[in-house]
């Protein structure tokens, strides 16, 4: 088993999971039902793979689908929480539009 992305959203890990079977990739994911007022990165649903042998083709899919969202083009997501203001920020935003702050579910 091999972890291969989590997300605060369980709605973008379940995509990714459904492009990863439909690439035929064996996959499933883990705290799926996590509660998402869990802040801790160690809660959030993470997609796995059950064999490392996919693992190339799973990441490719992986980093074209995080590239596409941070191009714009990211399937629909919830609004979240600014960390840091505690202001509501629509999903497509990348930060905090109040104080600039990284929104939680975003890459690096
Ligand atoms: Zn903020």
């Amino acid at each position: 088993m091999t972890e291969i992305f989590s997300d605060s959203e369980p709605v973008v890990v379940g995509f990714l999971q459904s492009q990863l079977e439909t690439a035929g990739i064996p996959c499933f994911v883990r705290n799926q039902h996590t509660d998402a007022s869990y802040q801790s990165v160690l809660f959030w649903p993470t997609l796995c793979i059950t064999d490392e042998g996919d693992l190339d083709a799973a990441l490719s899919i992986v980093s074209a689908f995080a590239l596409a969202r941070k191009a714009g083009t990211q399937i629909q997501g919830k609004d979240w929480e600014c960390a840091q203001c505690g202001e509501r920020v629509p999903a497509s935003l990348g930060e905090c539009w109040n104080c600039t702050t990284p929104g939680a579910n975003n890459e690096p």
